[in-house]
């Protein structure tokens, strides 16, 4: 009932049998905090800062960043905040930026791949997140990384930008937990790779399915092939996971999968940390998780990878659950 979901509000996240688990929220403009606090969010997952650039005429300046992550972290206060870097492109267009028309505009110039053609537009909102630092509990995210060469070259220009305020005398955190995006089939394969470059993975299940299994993410048509439980994408999720922890590394899902009741559960068994989800999806997650034993889910996940179908292996969860979701 309401009143139940309402006490797990200032709860943390347990398993039935100890396992701590966050959640998180994502959000797209500092508005959003107010609800996802409401709703019991253990920090902020995903903060999608594309709109931050989109819906005007010019790129929106440092100090019009810098005000935007600060809110968001002073309202989080010690909660931990991933903010992640400008994720344009894609089915997100950025009309003063002049891009070109592409033919795959998904396989296009996007993301991290412009901020790295256009280090420019990157510093300043690097230099933006690197002042709000001190307001809270930061942590920086490259969205669709394919390779470590990709992680270097942004690292490089974050030591760069840190230089700079050093330079200046502006304060900010030498601490920054810095991550990326999992959302590229490659980066899942060279997951042990990119984990010696990162502190943590958060998973992006939405472009993850779409680049797996080959199917636009928009297109109504095929939307019936877009499909989570595909044991390619169980299979990639568990890769990512497995190659964090052997580094002694946590790994976070920030994509729609990460709130869907129905998924969890396997999720839990495969190990995942975090889980961040629209606000509203925040506090059935945790009933559940409470309800679950990540022991008995991780029997459940390694029995489900072994099935061939994505309808076997959504029957057998749900079995296996007795239908709590
Ligand atoms: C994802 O791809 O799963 C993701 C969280 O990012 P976005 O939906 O913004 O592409
Ligand atoms: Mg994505």
């Amino acid at each position: 009932s309401r009143r139940e979901l309402l006490i797990l509000k200032e709860k943390p996240t347990i398993t039935e049998d100890g396992r701590r688990i966050e959640l998180a929220a994502n959000i797209g403009t500092p508005k959003d905090v107010q609800e996802v606090l409401k709703k019991g969010a253990e920090g902020i997952g995903l903060y999608r800062t594309e709109f931050l650039y989109m819906d005007r005429n010019s790129l929106p300046s440092e100090e019009e960043q810098f005000q935007a992550y600060r809110e968001v972290l002073e309202k989080m206060q010690t909660k931990p905040v991933i903010i992640r870097t400008l994720d344009i492109g894609g089915d997100k267009e950025l009309p003063y930026l002049n891009l070109p028309k592409e033919m795959n505009p998904f396989l296009g110039y996007r993301a991290i791949r412009i901020c790295l053609d256009q280090p420019e537009i990157f510093k300043i909102q690097l230099r933006a997140l690197l002042r709000a630092s001190v307001y809270g509990n930061l942590k920086i995210m490259y969205p669709m990384i394919s390779s470590v060469e990709e992680v270097r070259g942004a690292k490089e220009i974050l030591d760069k930008v840190k230089k700079e305020l050093d330079s200046e005398g502006i304060a900010y955190k030498t601490t920054i937990p810095v991550g990326i995006m999992m959302e590229i089939p490659a980066a899942a394969i060279i997951g042990d790779l990119l984990i010696k470059e990162v502190d943590f993975f958060s998973i992006g299940t939405n472009d993850l399915i779409q680049y797996t299994i080959a199917v636009d993410r928009m297109n109504e048509k095929i939307s019936s092939l877009y499909n989570p439980f595909h044991p390619a994408i169980l299979r990639k999720i568990k890769m990512i996971i497995d190659h964090a922890h052997e580094a002694g590394k946590w790994v976070g899902m920030c994509g729609e999968m990460a709130g869907d009741l129905t998924i969890i559960p396997i999720l839990l068994g495969l190990g995942l940390d975090e889980f961040s989800m629209s606000a509203s999806s925040i506090l059935p997650a945790r009933r559940l998780l409470g309800e679950l034993s990540y022991k008995e889910m991780k029997e459940v996940a390694e029995e489900a990878l072994t099935l061939s179908t994505a309808e076997e292996i959504k029957n057998y969860i749900y079995r296996k659950t007795s239908g709590r979701q």
